[in-house]
């Protein structure tokens, strides 16, 4: 992760590597990037990136703008993700070789991602909730568990991812979890970033985009289910009789509020703590086995 030099792709790949990644840092050496995209392209392998350009971000720690300007603290320009998602989609280009965009949060690389695969260009993409959910408002809180990398924007950028998963420009929703101690989240402007996901993602998703009417319930699936396994390049399982189960079942119009201390997860950062979603998972099977089952 020190962007220094190629691994040995073909030996990945034969150990049954599918996906690359620096993901928590970008590639900063652009020239090596586009030699990595060439080596993924000839092992068949699917190259995903974190989209920051750290000369920019300069010891940021929230959305530039604002909000940060008014907490005295200083900010991540955007210019940071734009930058970068379009000298990876260049990249990609350049080579002909597909690229994943990883946790795009921005009005600026959203549009860019969309005129690039009007181009043909190979590149997918996803958000996380947190991304068409809430704003660097929260940020006012001082509270650490609102920071992650990319930072919460603006409204317009809400607006703008929430169209982006509309017209299937973005094609993922993700988590981004990562769990932290509260003793490391405790001070807000030392704190490492990033929030926990997994257990409200299917939640978010229904509450900010299925019950608002923005998008159907076959569409979710899609974004959470079907297109990260097509990106991937590994199965979409049926359901079907005679099949292993691979499921989740949800009752979609319940409702229930975040409590961080009642997650199974050992941390609670959640951003979305208090907030009171429509939609919970009930069971979750995986690979024929009930995993979670709270009916
Ligand atoms: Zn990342």
């Amino acid at each position: 992760m020190n962007g220094g030099e190629l691994c040995d792709y073909e030996s990945l790949k034969a150990a049954g590597c599918i996906c690359i990644s620096d993901d928590g840092k970008p590639v900063e050496n652009a020239e090596l990037m586009r030699q990595a995209l060439e080596m993924t392209k000839e092992n068949g392998l699917l190259a995903a990136s974190h989209c920051e350009d750290l000369n920019i971000i300069n010891g940021g720690i929230m959305n530039k703008g604002e909000i940060s300007e008014k907490l005295g603290v200083k900010g991540m320009d955007r210019a940071s993700e734009d930058y970068i998602t379009a000298r990876e989609m260049i990249l990609a280009e350049s080579v002909d070789a597909r690229i994943h965009i990883c946790h795009v949060s921005t009005e600026g690389s959203t549009a860019m991602i969309r005129f690039a695969k009007s181009r043909g260009v190979k590149v997918t993409c996803e958000t996380a909730p947190h991304y068409f959910m809430l704003t660097d408002k929260l940020l006012e809180k001082r509270d650490a568990d609102y920071r992650m990398n990319p930072p919460l924007r603006t409204d317009r950028d809400v607006r703008a991812i929430i169209d982006g998963i509309k017209d299937g420009t973005i094609d993922c929703i993700i988590t981004d979890h990562a769990p932290h101690a509260p003793e490391e989240k405790a001070d807000f402007e030392t704190a490492p970033n990033g929030v926990v996901g997994l257990e409200t993602s299917l939640a978010a998703a229904l509450t900010a985009l299925y019950h608002t009417g923005e998008v159907s319930l076959n569409k979710i699936v899609e974004l959470m289910c079907v297109n990260p396994r097509r990106i991937l390049g590994l199965e979409i399982p049926e359901i079907k009789a005679g099949k292993t189960a691979d499921l989740v079942i949800a009752d979609i119009d319940r409702k229930w509020t975040v409590e961080p201390e009642r997650l199974h997860s050992k941390s609670h950062n959640s951003v979305f703590k208090g907030m009171t979603f429509t939609g919970k998972p009930l069971v979750t099977i995986s690979k024929g086995i009930v995993r979670y089952n709270i009916i």
